[in-house]
């Protein structure tokens, strides 16, 4: 077992997931994973998964959601709110949308609830008052909206069974429609600190992201399944390196590792390897080769961050070929600050 240092910032747990969750980050040195619920941590879902998880006190940092089947009721933003603070109160560390929001949350009306609609400002409000982050996805990679196929960077998760991720024609609204929504959220409430996952959605465009940051002090991101973007090419990975050491306050480790029955049922990390065989997990009980393709897509992560070494067969989803990772190299207070202080800081971990 390793010592357990990191915080993974990124994670999302089924309740019953909890105990295998825990026996992964043993075994790759994390002391606790901020869980981001299913877009369900609410009411009755919210009280299970906390229950789930003070079974491994410190372990987990539950994340609240907001409930948007309520979206037309009259005082909605003020109830969530209330929601928000009640959540808090029971342990939870903060708030996480998904990006369901501007691209799928509709109003009775039929439209697009927008990323920085005022009905939901008291909620980012409440969270400025309560001194919780709100990690907020909003968009996607520039791909998600281009063709599939094999010529697509992120084609390896867009196709087949995700071929609902990509939103290539769907009439949906663009991705600089939803990141001008999020920039006006985040002037608009200074005092709320905003955590934007992967990377943003800036993972390719490591100067848009530094001039992101430098335009909102109150903007923080993780960098959790943005790896292969990240180390595409040597000046691509040079680039991140500096930008990371330069906002070093405010850049997370988190991989996005999903714990459910269906991972556990298939015997592999749905995050990771896409084709069979690829896991060398021939023979091991589901469970146990869940475990160890978990393990494998956070150690990948880790040795990224840590190491400038090039990992041959990153455990990554994609189209053909393999992901060679060359690693960051990150050392000293800023690796420190990356893999755990930041998240102990802005989540209230100790
Ligand atoms: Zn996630």
């Amino acid at each position: 077992m390793a010592a357990r240092r990191h915080i993974d910032a990124h994670t999302h747990v089924f309740p019953n997931r909890a105990g295998l969750a825990v026996r992964v980050m043993d075994r790759c040195g994390i002391r606790c994973s901020v869980t981001l619920g299913w877009e369900d941590a609410f009411g009755g879902r919210l009280d299970e998964q906390l229950r789930a998880f003070a079974g491994h006190p410190g372990r987990f940092a539950p994340l609240c959601n907001i409930d948007f089947s309520r979206v037309d009721s009259q005082d909605f933003g003020q109830q969530e709110a209330d929601s928000l603070e009640r959540a808090v109160e029971k342990g939870c560390h903060g708030l996480k949308i998904f990006k369901s929001l501007g691209l799928s949350v509709r109003t009775g009306d039929g439209e697009l609830l927008r990323v920085d609609d005022p009905r939901l400002d008291p909620v980012f409000e409440r969270a400025a008052e309560l001194g919780v982050p709100v990690l907020i996805h909003t968009a996607d990679p520039a791909a998600f909206w281009q063709p599939p196929g094999p010529d697509n960077f992120w084609g390896g998760v867009l196709d087949g069974e995700y071929a609902g991720w990509s939103y290539y024609r769907k009439g949906l609204p663009s991705r600089e429609e939803l990141l001008g929504e999020r920039d006006r959220l985040l002037s608009r409430h200074p005092q709320t600190i905003f955590v934007a996952p992967h990377l943003a959605s800036l993972a390719d465009d490591p100067l848009a992201l530094a001039e992101s940051l430098e335009r909102h002090p109150n903007l923080y991101v993780d960098i959790s399944a943005r790896l292969p973007a990240m180390a595409r090419t040597e000046a691509r990975r040079r680039t991140w390196r500096e930008t990371i050491i330069r906002f070093a306050d405010r850049v997370l480790f988190g991989t996005d590792l999903i714990y459910d029955d269906q991972g556990v049922a298939a015997g592999i990390q749905s995050q990771s390897f896409q084709r069979p065989g690829e896991a060398d997990t021939a023979g091991l009980p589901p469970e146990e080769a869940f475990l160890r393709t978990s393990a494998a897509y956070l150690d990948s992560h880790l040795r990224f961050l840590t190491s400038e070494e090039t990992q041959e067969k990153a455990p990554f989803r994609r189209q053909q070929g393999t992901f060679r990772l060359a690693g960051l190299g990150l050392e000293g207070p800023v690796l420190e600050k990356v893999l755990q202080a930041n998240a102990a800081r802005i989540y209230g971990i100790s």
